[in-house]
Formats: C-alpha cells, sequence, structure tokens
C-alpha cells in the first residue's frame, strides 16, 4: 500500500478536540488506501514549560537530562492520538523514537539523525495498524533520548518520509502554507502555491519558523515531496518542490526576520594572521551560533570584530572570549554587545540573474529611516541587522517594495 506521512504541530494537538480533528484527517487519508505514518509533536506550550522547568532547577543543566524531560511532551500526545485513532475506528499505536529506532547522534538538544530502521514499523504495516510516531526524539548511540532541536519534529518527518518511501509529506500547522512572510506581520501576506527547495531552505534558516531548517535539507536531498497545510481548514497548501517544477516566481519570493539577534563586537584586536580563527575557535568550541561577521579597516595595526549570534547565547559568547583572553589566546580591549537587534532578509532564487535587488533592500529602508549594522548576502539571499523596534517596519516595507502581494 502506498504510505503518507502526516505531522501535526503543537497548535495542531493543543487539546483533545484538536486531536480528535486531526485524527479524522488522519482517518480520511486511511480510507483513501495509505498506510499512514503519523508524526506528532508536543501540545503546544508544553516544551516551553519543559524547557523552562530545566533551567529553573540547573542553570547550566546537563544536556542527556534535558532531553530526557523536553522530549517528554511527544510521548503524550503520540498516545493520545493513538487512543483517538483507535476511537474512531483505526487500528494504531503509538510508538516513541528509541522504539522504532530512530538513532541520532549524542549531540543532546541539537541531535542529528543517522539512520531510521523501518522494520518493526514496516511489519506494523502489514498487519493493518497505523503508527503514531513521537517527533523531535530519538536515541543516541549511548542508548539516551535525544532530541533534534527546536521545531525537530518537521526534521522526523521528513526524515521518516523518506525511509518509509512515501508518496508525500503533509506538515499540518496554524497558517495554510508558506507566505511571502510570516502572516503575523503583514496582512498582506501571500500564499505561495509552490517554493523551490532552496528558496525554503534560505527561509527556514533566516527564521521563518514553519519548517525547521534540516527538515528542509532532508526534503531535498532524498526529494521529498513536502507539502505545508492547515490543520484547520481543507484549503490546499504549499508544496515545498524542485525549482523546475516552479513555472513563474518573483524576484524576491519571501521576507524572513530573527527577531532576538544579538551583535557583538571585540574592539582593538590585532590585525595579523590567525586572529579571526583565534576568535571564532573558542566561540565554536562554546557552541556558539555565529552567524554574521564583519571586520572594520584597521588603525595601527588594531581592528574591531563584529559577530552576530543569538541573544540568549551572548553570555555563554563573552565567557568563551574572556577565557581566550584570560589564556592569553586571544587579545582585544574590550567586547560590546548590542542585543537589541533583529535580522531581516529578503530571498529569491530570481536574484541569480537580476542585479539592483540588494540597492532596493537598502534604499527601502533608507527611505524608512532605518539604519543597517551589519549586511550579508549570498547568490538567493541579502540579509541586514537592524535595531529590533524597526523589524516590523523593515518586513512589511521591504514585502511592499518587492510587490510581493501579487503573484508574477
Ligand atoms: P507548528 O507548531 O505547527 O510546528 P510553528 O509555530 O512551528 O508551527 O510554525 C508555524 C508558524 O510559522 C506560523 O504560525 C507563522 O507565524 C510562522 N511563519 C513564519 N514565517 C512564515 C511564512 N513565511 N509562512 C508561513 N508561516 C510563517
Ligand atoms: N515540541 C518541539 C518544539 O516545540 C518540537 C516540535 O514541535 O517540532 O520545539
Ligand atoms: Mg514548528
Amino acid at each position: 500500500m502506498p504510505r503518507l506521512v502526516m505531522k501535526f504541530g503543537g497548535t495542531s494537538v493543543a487539546d483533545l478536540s484538536r486531536i480528535r480533528n486531526a485524527a479524522e484527517k488522519v482517518k480520511r487519508e486511511v480510507e483513501r488506501g495509505y498506510d499512514v505514518a503519523v508524526v506528532v509533536s508536543a501540545m503546544s506550550g508544553k516544551t516551553n514549560e519543559l524547557v523552562g522547568w530545566v533551567r529553573e532547577v540547573s542553570p547550566f543543566y546537563d544536556a542527556r537530562e534535558y532531553d530526557a524531560v523536553v522530549s517528554s511532551g511527544e510521548n503524550v500526545t503520540a498516545g493520545l492520538m493513538a487512543l483517538t485513532l483507535q476511537e474512531i475506528g483505526v487500528p494504531a499505536r503509538s510508538w516513541q523514537g528509541w522504539q522504532v529506532p530512530l538513532r541520532t547522534t549524542s549531540a543532546h538538544g541539537a541531535a542529528r539523525i543517522e539512520e531510521i530502521d523501518t522494520t518493526a514499523l514496516a511489519q506494523k504495516f502489514d498487519e493493518g495498524l497505523h503508527a503514531v510516531i513521537a517527533g523531535f526524539q530519538g536515541i543516541s548511540p549511548e542508548g539516551r533520548i535525544t532530541t533534534l532541536g527546536r521545531g525537530g519534529s518537521d526534521t522526523s518527518a521528513v526524515a521518516f518520509a523518506a525511509a518509509l518511501g512515501a508518496e508525500r509529506c503533509d506538515i499540518y500547522t496554524d497558517v495554510d502554507g508558506v507566505y511571502t512572510t510570516d502572516p503575523r506581520i503583514t496582512q498582506k501576506a501571500r500564499k505561495l502555491q509552490r517554493i523551490a527547495y532552496e528558496e525554503m531552505l534560505e527561509l527556514a534558516s533566516l527564521g521563518a519558523k514553519v519548517l525547521q531548517t534540516r527538515s528542509v535539507e532532508l526534503a531535498m536531498r532524498y526529494n521529498v515531496r513536502l507539502q505545508v497545510l492547515s490543520s484547520f481548514s481543507d484549503e490546499p497548501g504549499t508544496l515545498v518542490c524542485a525549482e523546475e517544477e516552479i513555472m513563474e516566481s518573483n524576484v524576491v519570493s519571501g521576507v524572513a526576520y530573527s527577531r532576538d539577534e544579538a551583535k557583538v563586537t571585540l574592539i582593538g584586536v590585532a590585525d595579523r594572521p590567525g586572529v579571526a580563527a583565534g576568535i571564532f575557535g573558542p566561540l565554536a568550541e562554546a557552541g556558539i551560533n555565529v552567524d554574521m561577521i564583519v571586520q572594520n579597516i584597521s588603525e595601527d595595526g588594531l581592528t574591531d570584530m563584529t559577530f552576530s549570534c543569538p541573544v540568549d547565547e551572548v553570555a555563554r559568547a563573552r565567557k568563551a572570549l574572556d577565557a581566550a583572553l584570560a589564556d592569553g589566546k586571544l587579545a582585544f580591549r574590550e567586547v560590546v554587545t548590542d542585543t537589541e537587534t533583529a535580522k531581516v532578509s529578503i530571498v529569491g532564487i530570481g536574484m541569480r540573474s537580476h542585479s539592483g535587488v540588494a540597492q532596493k533592500m537598502f534604499a527601502t529602508l533608507a527611505a524608512e529611516g532605518v539604519n543597517i549594522k551589519v549586511i550579508t548576502t549570498s547568490e538567493i539571499k541579502v540579509s541586514v541587522l537592524i535595531d529590533r523596534k524597526y523589524m516590523e517596519l523593515a518586513v512589511q516595507a521591504l514585502h511592499d517594495a518587492f510587490g510581493l502581494e501579487k503573484a508574477a
């Protein structure tokens, strides 16, 4: 029988009636003749609560115990979904990550999937039993429970779709597709019928949390037909697919933002070979997700180095830099941090063949009086770091300037 993966995010399983609603959608696909693997998130808000408890008990927590606690939200919804399906006449059982097993690295809190053994799942499909899988979790080589990073149930879903050779991977969420920007920021955001893997990958990694970045990477690598749609309506969703499957698109396809960014500047670093490695080595060892980097022109052999990272990593970054300074591995005069910044990015494969896109972005922000602190570009994106208080304004202005409200 053909197989289908259906993933339900936190808001789609937020209470028993929503689980029931999701179960009805599963039943419909079962009646169409699919063997269904349902992947569930924790009820909305649950994972945040669990993370909060861990931090309260232990600020510098043991990551293995963090995973033991934080993965538990998905266990509850998996069991409840299996029960709900049984109640409406769909034979199903729940699976925790380790039971499948879904094997990961031992990078607790941000583990990567290494292998999914689908033998047991397939056997149960043959017995007529549909699968409800707790998303976000797996098992390490040491036999400990791991989690895949926030938003990781998307990645579980795509990985299962690839491993099971599913016809499609449907991601049910609280919006009915991928929009030109977060519909919470502007009502003018337009739903895209299709989006290329590469664009989705950029949007996700630049902050559009509708899909976890890693899930898009996997979908692209294994050619998984990935669809984002609403669990609260029957509207057609957005298909994430190969570029060749898209006929027309705007030069810019979407605007993404990441609210909680910080800018860190090291003042008075020596301008000589090895200095960047000296700075970013300790930061990498401390697990800091450094994003944008700029080095100033040097004066008198000294220069300033600026980088951005998530706000909640600033304290750890400072600690790592101070330790490197104390060890004499690094020399700088002072560290200045700005924790009130946000990153706004425009993304589009059309940028490859059009010039002047970055210029238009800068002019648009200038017209709104928004100062740009740091800029980075790649083939299909331009990102800027700005004051957080202008973030919404910047997203709206760019959405207007690039005419995203209307299809190409
Ligand atoms: P789930 O709990 O189902 O995994 P998420 O909250 O992780 O849902 O992701 C869905 C949210 O992503 C939406 O509610 C929306 O606010 C946000 N979002 C950000 N950018 C976009 C975008 N370009 N298109 C659609 N949704 C977006
Ligand atoms: N429950 C996890 C989270 O909130 C995983 C997910 O929902 O995708 O991050
Ligand atoms: Mg999500």
